[in-house]
């Protein structure tokens, strides 16, 4: 057995990763860039390399799935639970897996706040080459590490088929958020269906604190084509999985061309609560633009007077609006605010990456100016998955500024949706023998760096809970 102590083998321990199972001690600790479990005392089933540490029994455990799955039975707080019935709660995801401890750092400021810090959608999975696993098992460890023991969630998001959804339960996840995209029709008029809604034709329907909200024939016919098929497969869901699980559920019906008119959105809660579905939260598509990693883009005046009929028909039927593609919407913010009591689901994906793109601008600017090169060539290939009004001359030409300028092109839109979208390019570039060209390389600084990045994390997280939390 190898004899170790803590100083001379370079561990440094995180102070708020201390806990006792019976009478062993389970700590985390960094080394080389890399974090470790440590086992002090009786090894409670962790895999790692055993050792005398300090003079006593210890084992040195990696951050494996194993592992994880240990941690979240022997300490229940890292595993994710139920909490979007809280007032406000906000999706963070963490796309590289390393975003968590700044995410953690932020909420930690709002105790009234129910975090998301797992939440990922199938096609993010793919352009990032994980596994709902790695997204699952990187917060527990953060969770661990950080004395986070408020509970967090974790969010199957954006998931379309029973494929998705089933996998996504056995991880353990505790939300689902099922997307409708694939049974929404945006054609109405090559539609024909059975009038759902007959009983609702020519009423003004009140809604909570004096608001109302007129249905006409109309929208009885359009809402029974564009989202009959959509109400059937939610059924399905709900009765084949959500039932069974005790898991939080979210109808998202965002991802659409057009904005949900607040009738219809009545209609498709009516029908849903009719038919006994329980479901904590709805996402609609709201008025405007909400494009990645910038501001909102709209009228915004009319996008508060659809928020506040929204927001009435939610409080009406007793769930929570849910507001998708929620980074950087500052300007909306405050009318969030003022609007929903304080009872609402935000999603804020994605910014943790260009978080993460900043920090190598500032900490290794050769090779930031290496990705920009490259995102610049990869950006017609991934503008296809986005919807985003990018003008990539409004972007200052690299040769143009010195390193020290670099971090202010984050101020730039154009240049931040630039780097948001050609995030699974970077991370999957490849050379001729098949070898990452950046993705290594990104993680190692994110690593090296990792206290500048959750500072910078937690700022950035932190101005959206001010600005929302009013
Ligand atoms: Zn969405």
């Amino acid at each position: 057995m190898k004899e170790l102590c803590f100083e001379n083998c370079g561990f440094k321990v995180y102070d708020n990763s201390v806990n006792y199972y019976g009478a062993s001690r389970v700590i985390m600790a960094k080394k080389d860039n890399e974090d470790y479990i440590i086992v002090i005392g009786e090894s409670l089933g962790f895999e790692g390399e055993i050792c005398a540490l300090d003079g006593e029994n210890a084992i040195i455990a990696k951050k494996t799935h194993n592992n994880a799955k240990l941690l979240r039975k022997l300490f229940p707080f890292t595993a994710p639970t139920r909490g979007l019935k809280k007032g406000v709660s906000i999706g963070t995801g963490d796309r590289l897996g390393l975003a968590t401890d700044g995410h953690i750092a932020a909420v930690k400021k709002y105790p009234d706040v129910f975090p998301v810090f797992a939440q990922q959608s199938i096609r993010e999975l793919n352009l990032t080459s994980r596994s709902y696993e790695d997204v699952l098992d990187a917060t527990t460890f953060s969770v661990y590490k950080n004395g986070y023991k408020s509970g967090f969630g974790a969010d199957g998001d954006h998931l379309k088929t029973v494929e998705e959804i089933q996998y996504a339960l056995d991880c353990g996840f505790s939300l689902i958020t099922l997307d409708l995209s694939e049974h929404i029709k945006s054609d109405i008029s090559v539609g024909c269906a059975d009038n759902l809604f007959k009983q609702y034709i020519d009423k003004e329907i009140p809604l909570a604190e004096g608001h109302s909200v007129y249905i006409s024939e109309e929208d009885t016919v359009e809402a029974s084509i564009i989202y009959g098929e959509a109400l059937e497969y939610i059924e399905k869901i709900y009765n084949s999985f959500i039932i069974k699980n005790d898991v939080d559920f979210e109808i998202s019906i965002d991802e659409t061309a057009t904005s949900t008119k607040p009738a219809h959105h009545y209609l498709i809660a009516s029908y849903l609560v009719n038919n006994g579905i329980v479901f904590e939260s709805l996402a609609p598509r709201f008025v405007g633009e909400f494009q990645k990693g910038i501001d909102y883009i709209g009228d915004i005046k009319e996008f508060e007077k659809q928020l506040i009929t929204h927001q009435a028909i939610a409080k009406h039927f007793g769930y929570k609006l849910s507001v998708h593609s929620g980074s950087d919407k500052f300007s909306i913010f405050p009318i969030v605010a003022k609007h929903t009591d304080k009872k609402f689901h935000i999603k804020t994906a994605g910014t943790n990456w260009l978080e993460a793109v900043k920090l190598v601008a500032i900490k290794e600017p050769k090779f930031y100016r290496e990705l920009h090169t490259f995102a610049l060539s990869a950006f017609e290939r991934a503008r296809k998955y986005y919807v985003v009004t990018t003008n990539i001359d409004n972007i200052p030409v690299l040769d143009t500024l010195s390193d020290y300028e670099l971090p202010k092109l984050f101020g730039n839109n154009d240049a931040r949706q630039l780097l948001h979208i050609t995030y699974g390019e970077i991370l999957q570039a490849k050379d001729e023998n098949g070898k990452h060209i950046y993705r290594d390389k990104f993680f190692d600084i994110l690593k090296t760096h990792s206290a500048t990045y959750a500072e910078l994390l937690s700022a950035h997280i932190g101005k959206h809970l001010d600005m929302l939390l009013g």
